[in-house]
């Protein structure tokens, strides 16, 4: 049975009372192949990546590793977990909106850097950054947006190896900030995505399950597993790029009750949602402006303007128009 190598390293680059250590696991083959790294809980509040992480390594511990080496930061952001929280001090600093850091920056510059790296260091062929979304929500790959790749043969990489996933895929629209781990990995050019598995708030074991899925599929077609599943169970007929959308926001404040659930095909038009006032009446009908499918659905009832209450993996305007042709076979998980 392959063993793990597991080590704890310094990350703050300081010797003070602030300093920490985050644990680094790393499977190698000892045969030449891919590097591909696997980061979890760099938001304190998300946990699911470790346990992910860990089943993996499980797996892989007895399947074997046919060639190259796995690295994974299984809990990146130990201060955040110990405080249920997304960020790494009182600072309120987000880790994930630090990279690609600074040695002599903030406390989060300092360990983006020394993290970024380390992982830059091995001349990863793949980075999969692990997080978790509202509690009702099916897991998805999110690919940085097209402007940030240098290079349309490192997009169309990415794009393979995030469809090996099973998972429904889903881009990040162009205003999104580049300081994140993938963003500033895809930067450097180097091939990374985030997934997205399933709901924060405790482990839930079905989204671990498909989080590890996911990731075997992705060994698989690296060649560094023997063949571990089915082929053929695509959500989509074509490998296929979906918008993220978190239209439409409410424009008036009551309760809100949805219309739909996570993994839900919705076409242009649909009734999602309706916010209530206190007495019952109904403020608003929120409405999907294209086609696509329900990605998740927020963890509170309260509707403000300009409230984010859910998520869609939206098909462009002409796609749209011929949803019906491009229907999925069967609802994600
Ligand atoms: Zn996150």
């Amino acid at each position: 049975m392959l063993k793990v190598s597991k080590r704890l390293i310094a990350v703050t680059g300081m010797r003070d009372i602030v300093q920490r250590r985050i644990p680094v696991m790393v499977l190698d083959s000892k045969r030449a192949g891919p590097v591909v790294w696997l980061t979890g809980c760099i938001h304190g509040d998300e946990p699911g990546g470790a346990a992910v992480i860990q089943d993996v390594f499980k797996e892989l511990r007895e399947m074997g590793l046919e060639c190259g080496a796995v690295y994974a930061l299984p809990l990146i952001n130990s201060t955040g977990f110990e405080n249920v929280s997304r960020f790494i001090n009182s600072e309120r600093e987000d880790l994930n909106r630090c990279f690609p850091g600074d040695a002599k920056g903030t406390a989060g510059q300092r360990i983006a850097r020394r993290i970024f790296d380390l992982i830059l260091e091995t001349r990863p062929a793949l980075v999969i950054d692990l997080h978790n979304d509202w509690v009702q929500s099916v897991p998805y790959v999110v690919l940085e947006p097209r402007s940030k790749f240098l290079d349309q043969g490192l997009r169309k990489r990415v794009v393979e190896q995030a469809a090996t996933t099973d998972l429904l895929v889903v881009q990040e629209p162009e205003s999104t900030a580049s300081t994140t781990l993938t963003g500033a990995l895809t930067e450097s050019g180097v091939s990374a995505f985030t997934i997205e598995a399933g709901g924060a708030c405790g482990i839930v074991e079905s989204n671990v399950s498909a989080g590890k899925a996911a990731i075997l599929g992705v060994l698989e077609h690296l060649r560094m597993v023997a063949r571990c599943r089915e082929a053929g169970n695509r959500l989509l007929d074509s490998i296929h790029v979906l918008e993220y959308s978190n239209q439409p926001l409410c424009t008036t404040s009551g309760i809100i009750r949805f219309a739909v659930m996570p993994g839900e095909a919705v076409a242009c038009n649909q009734e999602v949602g309706r916010v209530y006032s206190a007495f019952g009446s109904v403020e608003e009908t929120l409405r999907v402006t294209r086609s696509g499918y329900v990605l998740g659905i927020s963890d509170h009832a309260r509707a403000m303007p300009g409230s984010e209450v859910i998520a869609i993996a939206e098909f462009t305007n002409s796609e749209s128009n011929t949803w019906e042709t491009k229907k999925m076979k069967a609802r994600p998980q």
